[in-house]
């Protein structure tokens, strides 16, 4: 049996792996130079930037990544340091004047009563997660707070690139419910790259080929089923095709479907999913900013949800004595027209958080459309079929529930998996 899998970014090749170690006969088109998509590193001055991930695997060594790196036997190492979350809450900005509260101990800084009645609501919602709202709607039927709405963008915008009001409160739970069974993120010794590179080894080890500068132009359907690909005016066979672009331009490459009603279906709700956009601005600082290898969350920000420093777990992702900082804000849809101001924010943002500290921005970027954060914002995935009987979608265009990025992108291929292997 012959798979090809259009993309070469983290769900393609953990898909690649796990096919490819099943027996498969596997060939990956990548019409980049480089493999690794939106999770590999840009080597500047020395620092290990990224094509987009900020080097975390939001449940460290205990979640579905680690847990699917190791079905595969990829090479990774990955470290965290436990309980390095914190929320900055500013009493008085202009003066620096800050406290660092624990994310697990984040109701401290509500009254009694708040106090009171989150510990009952999460009690209660863990056996009955709410529906059909957003997790700020939510929010504002339960507690009276404004600071909570805060703290909800700052974790969504960190986690998810969204807003509080953009997400279904059902994700959200999902995910805490994620973080009590797995527990929060971890750094890949190497940074993204080291993850999908290890990935890489082991498809060309299964004896599966991986082309670079080589567009997936068409997919083939032959009576409802998908029998190979287009690339460079070529047909290439295969039994399965595995798309890690996400259902949106999955579907544009495919000809002459649109006319089965099942179909039409399908692309009412492939219509519906929207990217979620966000920013990035890389720091390199001759001392520590933050001083350990967990997010620093800023609610009181404009606009920057959280901060991480990579170097406290691998110094070798900057020059030596160096630390890499990066800052994460999300963008709503409405702003993508405006991202210069956006980031004119967000440094403004770090020169006060940072004040008085010893640092160069080396990098601002930013993500949307084809190259977002999330293809499909989470809460809106679809799910990994189509009706086109042999394509499957995987990567974060077709996430599993409650799985935060990376973590939901190897939750889909697992889904995946089950659905072609067993
Ligand atoms: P992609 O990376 O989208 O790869 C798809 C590949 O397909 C690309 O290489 C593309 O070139 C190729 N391709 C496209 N069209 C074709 C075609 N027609 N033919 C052949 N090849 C094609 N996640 C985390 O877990 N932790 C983080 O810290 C984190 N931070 C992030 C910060 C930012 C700023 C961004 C942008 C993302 C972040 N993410 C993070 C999300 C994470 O980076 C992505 O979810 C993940 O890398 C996406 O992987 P993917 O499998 O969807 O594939």
């Amino acid at each position: 049996m012959k798979a090809i899998v259009i993309g070469s970014g983290l769900g393609g090749l953990l898909s690649a792996a796990k096919l490819s170690g099943s027996g498969y006969e596997v060939e990956v088109f990548e019409r980049l130079p480089i493999t690794g998509g939106r999770f590999t590193n840009i080597d500047i001055k020395g620092y290990q930037l990224s094509t987009g991930a900020l080097h975390m695997i939001p449940h460290g060594p205990k979640g579905p990544l680690a847990q699917l790196l190791r079905e595969v036997n990829a090479d990774v190492t990955i470290e965290r340091e436990d309980g390095m979350a914190f929320m900055r809450i500013f009493e008085d900005i202009g003066n620096n004047i800050y406290e660092d509260v624990p994310f697990a101990k984040f109701g401290k800084v509500f009254s009694l009563w708040n106090r009171i009645k989150l510990a009952f609501l999460m009690f209660t919602t863990r056996k009955n997660p709410p529906k059909d709202r957003s997790f700020a709607e939510w929010l504002s039927r339960h507690l009276d707070a404004p600071l909570a709405y805060q703290m909800a963008d700052a974790f969504c915008g960190w986690a998810l690139s969204l807003k509080a009001e953009d997400v279904p409160a059902e994700e959200v739970f999902e995910i805490f419910e994620n973080l009590y069974r797995y527990g929060g993120p971890g750094v890949p010794i190497g940074g993204c790259k080291a993850v999908t590179d290890a990935l890489a080894d082991v498809v060309r080890n299964n004896g599966g080929t991986i082309h670079t500068e080589k567009e997936v132009t068409e997919i083939i359907t032959e009576d409802g089923k998908a029998t190979g690909v287009i690339i460079d005016g070529k047909q290439h066979p295969a039994d399965l095709v595995i798309s890690n672009i996400g259902h949106h331009y999955t579907n544009d490459l495919c000809k002459g479907v649109e006319t089965d009603p099942e179909y039409q279906k399908y692309l009412d709700r492939v219509k519906a999913i929207k990217p979620s956009a966000g920013a990035k601005i890389c720091l390199a600082a001759s001392e520590p900013l933050i001083g350990h290898g967990g997010v620093l969350f800023t609610p009181s920000a404009r606009r920057v949800n959280g901060i991480n420093e990579v170097t406290n777990i691998d110094p070798k992702l900057a020059p030596q004595g160096k630390h890499l900082v990066m800052a994460h804000q999300t963008t709503k849809w409405d702003r993508i027209p405006y991202l210069d101001d956006e980031i004119d924010l967000g440094i403004k943002d770090l020169e006060e958080i940072f004040a008085g500290k010893d640092y160069e921005i080396i990098l601002t970027q930013s993500h949307y459309n084809g190259w977002p954060v999330n293809r499909s914002s989470s809460g809106s995935d679809i799910g990994n079929t189509t009706p086109i009987a042999g394509l499957y979608v995987v990567g974060d265009g077709a996430k599993g529930k409650g799985g935060i990025e990376v973590e939901g992108i190897a939750l889909g291929v697992k889904n995946t998996m089950n659905l072609i292997l067993e």
